[in-house]
């Protein structure tokens, strides 16, 4: 099934060289031999948006990697994916991405720069407006993060309270001037902020004609406002906006943070959930809920812990926001390594390609199975650029997957190690040509 050309026939698929060499309904003839019979065969899924990994008794400073987020990807029908998201990325870029080479993951993995990362390499508060001067020099650090590998800026602006329009626009200029594209993880998460927070972003791209990749749409925008339904109203803003402008979300109603963030400091009143719906997924007290004193322990904490928020999103606008043909998969993959190497995190990670498969096109039927790979392949490609991706053609690369629609399904749970389980229905991922996954 290849959702560019609307191709979904019965054949043969040859790769040589690490590319794509023939699609075919006669037989060939290869050293080594996959039976897909009753299968699926589709490209490689591609996820836009994780995040690099903690791993327990790290230094500060010390780059991040996505080893565990590859690991559960691929187990998932990734070949490629895409971190640095939500402002926070490793800098520099250029020595980052030589020394993820030598990590040498069985995937592809590709980095934004955050511009978070660059407000704190110029010693400025997140809470801070950064000055002209500054900003001039943080448009100057986007441009070499992109010239040495990024495929883009990102912005947390919400973890960011201190990042002025100025500044937006500015490492705006610099994602056009390289034609690449900005991810935001914008600036409020509550109903009655919905659509502001929306047009705020969608002036970025129009002011400057930088593509915009919004990050985790209904983890933001949701519920319902002075304005009406947010998703309608904020989808046709977008719709209507005459810029370059897509979105991802991963399929589950729990989001997940980091509990000293500026997400909790206005209090709990306009969301879903409240304090005792929190579940750490972090630490050595990974799997406990909160209460409201252990909330405030932890806010004040030397070291950040990473927060399930249960009941955050309600489902039925998970439903509405995948119904969007400008919304992707996005996992947000947040995990964390303990020690003795224990995987901590949330359950999006591993499930989130199998779970949107599984309930939203297999069991709720709200897309077809051609439109709902769209989003786990070629809407994520084009978005970050890479033509060779995403297709099933021949001189492309053949990052492929191979999977049962009528039986995949995440195992991923709420909990230590449960949270890293793989999908069922996968039976193989081919990655740059090479059986990366086999089951
Ligand atoms: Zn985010």
């Amino acid at each position: 099934m290849d959702p560019e050309s609307g191709r979904d026939e019965t054949g043969n698929l040859g790769v040589r060289a690490g590319g794509i060499a023939a699609v075919s309904r006669e037989p060939l003839k290869a050293a080594e031999e996959i039976d897909g019979r009753g299968l699926v065969l589709a490209p490689g899924f591609i996820d836009p948006h994780i995040h690099e990994e903690s791993v327990e008794g790290e230094k500060p400073g010390e780059f991040r990697f996505p080893r565990q987020a590859a690991a559960c990807a691929l187990a998932a029908g990734n070949t490629t994916i895409l971190g640095g998201n939500c402002g926070e990325s490793n800098y520099p870029v250029g020595k980052y991405l030589i020394r993820l080479e030598k990590e040498a993951l069985s995937i592809n993995c590709f980095t934004l720069v955050g511009s978070t990362v660059l407000r704190r390499t110029l010693g400025i508060g997140d809470y801070d407006a950064a000055s002209p001067a500054q900003i001039a020099r943080m448009k100057d650090m986007a441009l070499e993060a992109m010239d040495e590998g990024a495929l883009g800026v990102s912005f947390g602006l919400q973890y960011c309270p201190g990042t002025g329009f100025a500044e937006v626009l500015a490492l705006c200029e610099a994602v056009r001037e390289r034609g690449a594209f900005f991810a935001v993880h914008m600036r409020y998460d509550t109903p009655p902020r919905a659509v502001e927070t929306v047009e705020e972003v969608i002036a970025a791209a129009r002011v400057t004609g930088a593509a915009l990749q919004i990050s985790h749409y209904a983890a933001n925008v949701y519920g319902v406002s002075d304005h009406g339904n947010n998703l309608e109203i904020t989808s046709r803003l977008i719709e209507n906006s005459g810029a370059d402008i897509g979105a991802d979300m991963y399929p589950y109603d729990t989001w997940a943070t980091c509990i000293r963030s500026a997400v909790f400091d206005q209090g709990f009143e306009d969301f879903n959930f409240g304090v005792r719906d929190l579940e750490i997924i972090s630490g050595p007290l990974a799997g406990r809920y909160c209460t409201p004193e252990l909330f405030e322990e932890l806010r004040h904490a030397s070291t950040d812990t990473n927060v399930a928020c249960h009941n955050a999103i309600p489902i039925k606008d998970l439903e509405t926001v995948y119904r969007l043909p400008f919304v992707c998969l996005g996992s947000d993959a947040i995990m964390s390594i303990g020690s003795g190497g224990v995987k901590k995190g949330h359950p999006r990670a591993a499930g989130s390609s199998a779970r949107f498969l599984r309930e939203f096109v297999r069991e709720k039927r709200l897309l077809s199975l051609m439109d709902g790979l769209r989003k786990l392949t070629l809407l994520p490609a084009t978005r970050l650029g890479l033509g060779k991706k995403g297709r099933i053609r021949e001189g492309c690369d053949a990052d492929l997957c191979l999977f049962d629609p009528e039986t995949i399904t995440d195992n991923a749970g709420y909990g230590i190690e449960t949270c890293a389980l793989p999908p069922s229905g996968i039976k193989a991922v081919i990655c740059g040509g090479r059986v990366a996954y086999i089951r």
